[in-house]
C-alpha cells in the first residue's frame, strides 16, 4: 500500500514538471485566425533550440511565407478564414482610424503591396499585388488589351487571384481578354453576367473559359489577398449603367485603397447611407473625374490623402471637370493623373504609401482652374524610391520619344503645328500608340 502511494506521488510530481515545460498557449487565440496562431506556436516551438534568434523576425518570416500557402487565393467571405472577418469587423464610418487600428492584421515581414494604375488612356486598369496575390480591377478598352498583356507578362502574375470588370462598359472590361489571354484567374467579378455589346460579350467568353465565369458579388462580401483584405462596399447601387459600378475598399495594414469604378451620384449615396466605412488612404476618382461622381459628402467619408484619376489626354468628355479638381483641391489632396504622369505606382508598407509616375512627376494636376490652383510640388513624390520596389519598375521615357497628338483625329505627329492639330498634347509615343493613335505619314 505504501508503494502505491509512493508511487502516485511520483506520477503527480512527474505531471506537474511536464506542466511546466509544455504551458498552454491559449492567451493568444483571441486576436489572430486559427492558422496563424498555429504557425506562431510551431515557429516558437522550432526556434526555441536557438536562443540567438530574435523571435519577432523569425516569427515574422515564417509567417511571410507559409501565408500563401496557408490562405487559399480568393477566398470567399463564406470560407475566409478568421482573419478576414477580424480586418472589417468593427470598423465605422465614425472615428474610422481609431476603429480600424486594433483590428487591422498587421502586414508580416517581407510582405509587399503595390497597386499598378495602368496608363490606359480614357479608361481604366489597376493590378494590385499583396504578397504574390493578384486582382486586376478593370483591364481598359479593347484597344488596351495588349497593354494590359504586357503588364502581366512583365511582372511575370502566375495567375490572377481576382479580376474585377467593375461594370460593362467597354472602357472597363473591354481589355480584361488581353489578361485571360495570358494567365487565368481564379475569380471574375462583374455587377453584371450580361450586357449587349460586343466588348462585354467577347470578355463573358474570356471569363467563363479562363476565369471561372462572371460571379455577381453581394455588398459586405469580403476576400483575402495575401495580407489584404478587399471588402465589396457596394454594388448595382442604380440603374445607370456606370452605377452599377463594383465599389470596393482594400485595406492593407494602416492603409486603404477605394476603387470606385465610374460610380456616379446615385451609388455614392446608396453607399454612404450603408454607413460603412469608406476611409481611405488613396482613392481611385470615379468615373475618370467627371463631375457626376466624388461628390462632397461622398468625399467628406472618404477623407483620402491621394487621389488617382484614369484618363486620357485631350478626351472629348473634358474629364477630368474642373469641378472634381476644385473639390479635391479643397479637401487637400494630392492628386495623380494618367493623363499627365503616365503609369502611376503607389507601394504601401502598412503605414504609409509612397508613389512613383513614369513621367512629369511636378506635373500641375489642377491645372486650368486658375492662379489660385495649387501645383503638386515634386517633393510630394518621395525623392527616395520605395522601399519595396514595385515589381514594374517605372521606366522614364526619355523626352525624344514625346511626341503630339491632335484632340481628333487618329495620326501622331512629330510637331505641335502639323496638319489637323487642334489643342494638340504632348504625349509619349508609346502611349500614342497604345491609345490607338498611328503615325503621320507627313511629319515621319
Ligand atoms: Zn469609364
Ligand atoms: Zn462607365
Amino acid at each position: 500500500m505504501k508503494k502505491l502511494l509512493k508511487w502516485i506521488g511520483i506520477i503527480f510530481a512527474a505531471l506537474i514538471v511536464i506542466g511546466m515545460i509544455f504551458p498552454s498557449d491559449t492567451e493568444d487565440t483571441d486576436t489572430l485566425s486559427p492558422s496563424i496562431t498555429e504557425t506562431q506556436a510551431s515557429t516558437a516551438a522550432s526556434i526555441a533550440p536557438k536562443p540567438d534568434d530574435p523571435e519577432p523576425t523569425a516569427s515574422a518570416e515564417t509567417l511571410s511565407t507559409t501565408a500563401p500557402v496557408t490562405e487559399a487565393p480568393s477566398t470567399k467571405a463564406t470560407s475566409a478564414p478568421t482573419k478576414a472577418t477580424v480586418a472589417t469587423t468593427g470598423t465605422k464610418q465614425t472615428e474610422a482610424v481609431v476603429a480600424t487600428v486594433p483590428t487591422t492584421p498587421t502586414p508580416l515581414a517581407k510582405s509587399v503591396f503595390t497597386v499598378h494604375f495602368i496608363d490606359v488612356g480614357q479608361a481604366d486598369a489597376a493590378l494590385v499585388e499583396c504578397d504574390g496575390h493578384y486582382m486586376l480591377i478593370d483591364g481598359g478598352n479593347k484597344a488596351d488589351s495588349n497593354v494590359i498583356y504586357s503588364v502581366l507578362k512583365k511582372v511575370a502574375v502566375p495567375k490572377l487571384d481576382i479580376v474585377v470588370g467593375t461594370h460593362a462598359h467597354e472602357d472597363h472590361i473591354g481589355g480584361l481578354p488581353g489578361a485571360f489571354n495570358y494567365t487565368t484567374a481564379d475569380l471574375t467579378l462583374c455587377p453584371v453576367k450580361n450586357y449587349d455589346s460586343n466588348a462585354f460579350e467577347d470578355f463573358a467568353k474570356y471569363a467563363t473559359q479562363k476565369g471561372g465565369g462572371i460571379t455577381v458579388p453581394k455588398k459586405g462580401d469580403t476576400y483575402s489577398l495575401g495580407s489584404a483584405t478587399v471588402k465589396i462596399l457596394g454594388v448595382n447601387g442604380g440603374s445607370d449603367t456606370n452605377d452599377t459600378s463594383i465599389v470596393l475598399r482594400i485595406e492593407y495594414g494602416k492603409t486603404s485603397f477605394l476603387f470606385t469604378g465610374d460610380a456616379e451620384r446615385e451609388a455614392e449615396q446608396a453607399i454612404l447611407s450603408t454607413g460603412e466605412d469608406l476611409s481611405a488612404t488613396v482613392l481611385k476618382v470615379g468615373h475618370h473625374g467627371s463631375d457626376t461622381s466624388t461628390s462632397y459628402p461622398f468625399l467628406r467619408e472618404i477623407m483620402p490623402k491621394y487621389a488617382v484619376i484614369s484618363v486620357g489626354t485631350g478626351n472629348s468628355y473634358g474629364h477630368p471637370t474642373e469641378d472634381t479638381l476644385s473639390r479635391l483641391r479643397d479637401a487637400d489632396v494630392k492628386v495623380f493623373r494618367t493623363d499627365m504622369q503616365g503609369d502611376i505606382f503607389c507601394t504601401s508598407d502598412g503605414n504609409e504609401v509612397t508613389f512613383s509616375v513614369t513621367r512629369n512627376a511636378g506635373a500641375d494636376v489642377f491645372g486650368g482652374i486658375g492662379q489660385n490652383s495649387t501645383q503638386i510640388k515634386p517633393s510630394t513624390v518621395p525623392a527616395t524610391k520605395p522601399t519595396t520596389k514595385p515589381t514594374t519598375a517605372p521606366v522614364v521615357e526619355p523626352v525624344a520619344d514625346m511626341v503630339w497628338i491632335p484632340k481628333t483625329g487618329s495620326k501622331y505627329h512629330s510637331s505641335s503645328s502639323c496638319s489637323n492639330m487642334k489643342n494638340p498634347s504632348k504625349v509619349t509615343k508609346s502611349e500614342a500608340i497604345n491609345l490607338g493613335y498611328e503615325p503621320c505619314k507627313k511629319c515621319y
